[in-house]
């Protein structure tokens, strides 16, 4: 069964201040108890010592005479406290007796203290007790008071009303705590609930596809932020990819298009015996099929490295080596479009893929050549500093557009001038190279003005992190 957070929140809440109002009222009830009973007892004898001092002086008063009506009226006055009293002289002789006065009377103050406190303690054991208190006059025993209540102690009925009073504020205090946890739980669930629901349908959005859709947080707590965040980030990068993919695929088709739509013709020609098929018509079909294969093979190897399935292997390399085999490999093809090929560096160690690295310096390289025309120059450079090292590629070629030069590390991108088939590129070579340097956390950069010539920089750290 699944509950929704307010609920939980809520229930939390009631529970959390139900919890609390039974602790403090056992507590309360408990501390409270004690200190009353311990009140009760003492009031109890403090009543008794002022009962024989107002004995004492009103004896005096009388004129040191057993003055009935004097007598009467403190016996009567103690039974409103539930006191029975009883006056002796000096030899024990009873002079007045709040029994022989109204002997239902005490009956019903004993009784009524009884049903009290079995009401407040069931089970308490309590009955009638007495005690004998000697009365002075100047130091001489005049007569006894003996002083007779329920005992060992009694709650009158005006305590038990302040108990009474006591508990149902408690009770008045959990009914009122359990309402404010009731509202403060639907609005803490409300506030906390909101912006997930408005989180889970942006999710649910992205998941049927629609990319853009993005949730907005509009409360300041820090996971709900984060939250919200991760969810529009996530939105963003599945846009991103979808674009990516949507491009990827147009240019793909496009790209595909152009030489199928060629071999297809040529084939048709040849099988309807409009063209011979001959070796040099064969042959120019091979190229255009291993053009495809290339170009099959190159987004091959770029998505690999953009879904990062190919990690580089590094090894600790020296640039200076590896640039100057590569360029002798090279030397025969500058030398035969008479383009002055120079180079200047010395030992640069670098942790790096050493094939990768050479496949990127490939690429730069092939394409200096094939973008400068004959008798122009190609300087590569290498240098280095304590951190990272750099190499440089500047052609004096045809140079790039300034409307070309954001686009040309793009996938399939080729500028204007190299869209002849003659060229032969298809657009995929600077974006593996960028890829691979990135792998190395490094930097592939141009600068180029069209008509003077390109400069490729590409700035590696010595280390990997
Ligand atoms: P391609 O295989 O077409 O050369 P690249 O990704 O290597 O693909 O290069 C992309 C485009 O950048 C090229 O088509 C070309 O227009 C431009 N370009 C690359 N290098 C140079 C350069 N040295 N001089 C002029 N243009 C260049």
């Amino acid at each position: 069964m699944k509950i929704s957070l307010r609920v939980k929140l809520t229930a939390a809440f009631i529970s959390l201040a139900l919890l609390l109002i039974l602790l403090f009222s056992f507590v309360a009830n408990s501390l409270l108890e004690q200190q009353f009973t311990a009140y009760i007892v003492n009031r109890l004898a403090q009543k008794s010592q002022d009962l024989v001092t107002l004995v004492n002086a009103s004896y005096q008063d009388w004129g040191r005479v057993w003055y009935e009506e004097g007598m009467h009226s403190i016996g009567t006055n103690a039974m409103l406290d539930g006191l029975i009293l009883r006056f002796e002289d000096a030899d024990g002789k009873v002079l007045w007796d709040a029994r022989t006065h109204d002997d239902g009377m005490c009956s019903s103050i004993l009784e009524q203290m009884a049903v009290n406190m079995q009401e407040h303690r069931p089970g308490f054991e309590g009955g009638y007790q007495e005690t004998l208190k000697p009365l002075t006059d100047q130091g001489i025993t005049i007569g006894y008071l003996a002083i007779g209540y329920y005992g060992p102690y009694f709650f009158s009925s005006q305590d038990l009303a302040f108990l009474g009073t006591l508990n149902n504020y408690i009770v008045w205090m959990a009914l009122l705590s359990s309402l404010a946890s009731l509202f403060l739980g639907q609005w803490l669930g409300w506030r906390v609930s909101r912006p997930i629901t408005e989180v889970i349908g942006t999710t649910e959005k992205i998941a049927a596809g629609n990319f853009g859709s993005r949730a907005s947080c509009k409360v300041n707590t820090r996971e709900l932020v984060d939250l919200t965040d991760a969810v529009n980030r996530m939105g963003r990068s599945l846009e991103e990819q979808e674009r990516i993919r949507q491009r990827l695929t147009s240019d793909v088709a496009h790209e595909l298009r152009t030489p199928i739509a060629t071999l297809q013709s040529h084939l048709e020609a040849m099988i309807d015996g409009v063209w011979p098929a001959d070796t040099a018509r064969l042959t120019s079909c091979h190229e255009e099929t291993i053009r495809l294969a290339g170009l099959v093979g190159d987004l091959e190897q770029l998505m690999q490295f953009e879904n990062q399935i190919q990690k580089p292997h590094f090894k600790t390399v020296d640039l200076d080596d590896l640039i100057r085999n590569l360029l002798r490999n090279f030397e025969n093809d500058f030398r035969r479009k008479s383009i002055r090929l120079s180079y200047d560096g010395s030992m640069e160690t670098v942790e790096c893929d050493p094939d990768k690295i050479s496949q990127v310096l490939v690429n730069l390289l092939s394409n200096a050549l094939k973008y400068t025309n004959e008798g122009g120059q190609v300087k590569v450079r290498l240098s280095g500093s304590p951190e990272q090292v750099q190499v440089t590629v500047e052609d004096s070629g045809i140079g790039i557009s300034e409307a070309d030069l954001p686009h040309i590390f793009n996938r399939l991108y080729r500028a204007d001038q190299s869209r002849d088939r003659q060229t032969g590129g298809s657009g995929i070579g600077l974006t593996i190279a960028r890829a691979i340097v990135r792998a190395h956390q490094g930097v592939l950069a141009v600068k180029s003005r069209q008509g003077k010539g390109s400069v490729f920089t590409m700035t590696l750290p010595r280390k990997q992190a």
